[in-house]
């Protein structure tokens, strides 16, 4: 395994892979839901590379860029026994030199739910990902389901710019107790952190009820919303019933859906959600 820092020799390692190369992009601070994406990827690629880039173009002014956990040296020790071959940790300041001004945009998906409480943040998301997508010339790209817009987006920007990459989105992992791996969770302690699993008991009790055979979106919004309020921590920022590839909001469940919620625990938001259908 090799750690690269500088763009250029990355470049000139990426030209030493050989066979199917999968990309890993991550912001680091690893838990098992990334281990997880670099297990798939070793799999299914004959070389794996991760990234470990905290961009600083998908925080918005009042977000926690400077304090999001970071540790680096914890980092390469969790992943030495995976067998990725490159990880690259490029730098804010050549990521965005000076003078920086070219942007991706992917337009109507990112208008709602994570793109309307945090305006900006995709568009940050996909350029930084264009820029890793040109500079590792991957075959395969690996995203959790954990950001499903995210997925979506990026989804959107590969079939857009006929980017010669598959993208696989691989499925949430989850503590024993169902709260979603991320790496805000660390902001949890004491009180809060045992009362994060209501995104996962309220997720849970909407998708029960579609089980049950309910269709009525709103109703299933409803559920969740319920369940939500019966944990006096959590402050819900939104619920969304929506269709899984365009997003937008559903009266009635056909097809695959999206149910997914942002939800502050204390002063820590967090997003989880689940596929019916
Ligand atoms: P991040 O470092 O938060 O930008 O996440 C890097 C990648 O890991 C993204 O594609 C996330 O969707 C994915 N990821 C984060 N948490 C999880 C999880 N609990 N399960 C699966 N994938 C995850």
């Amino acid at each position: 395994m090799r750690s690269i820092i500088g763009l250029d020799e990355f470049r000139s390692a990426r030209r030493s892979l050989f066979g199917t190369v999968g990309l890993v992009p991550t912001m680091g601070y690893l838990h098992e839901g990334h281990l997880s994406l670099i297990r798939r990827a070793k799999a299914e690629c004959e070389s794996v590379i991760l990234t470990i880039f905290v961009n600083p173009t998908q925080f918005g002014a009042n977000e926690d860029l400077s304090k999001y956990p970071r540790d680096l040296e914890r980092d390469l020790a969790l992943i030495a026994p995976l067998g990725v071959d490159l990880v690259w940790m490029p730098t804010a300041e050549e990521m965005y030199p000076a003078g920086y001004q070219t942007w991706v945009e992917v337009e109507a998906l990112t208008k709602g739910l994570e793109g309307a409480m945090r305006p900006s943040h995709f568009k940050g998301v996909t350029t930084i990902v264009a820029k890793l997508f040109n500079a590792a010339q991957a075959q395969k790209a690996y995203f959790g389901q954990k950001d499903a817009q995210q997925a979506a987006v990026i989804r959107q920007m590969v079939r857009d710019l006929n980017f010669p990459l598959e993208v696989v989105v691989c499925p949430i992992v989850r503590e024993a107790d169902g709260l979603a791996l991320s790496s805000r969770n660390k902001y949890l302690e004491g009180a809060d952190r045992s009362a994060a699993v209501v995104l996962f008991r309220a997720l849970s009790a909407a998708q029960e009820l579609y089980e049950a055979g309910e269709r009525d979106a709103e109703k299933l919004r409803m559920r969740v919303k319920a369940v939500l309020e019966t944990e006096p921590r959590a402050q819900l920022q939104y619920v969304s019933c929506a269709d899984f590839e365009t997003l937008e909001e559903l009266e009635l469940v056909k097809g695959k859906t999206l149910l997914s919620i942002a939800v502050f625990i204390g002063k820590t938001r967090l997003i989880d959600n689940f596929i019916l259908g």
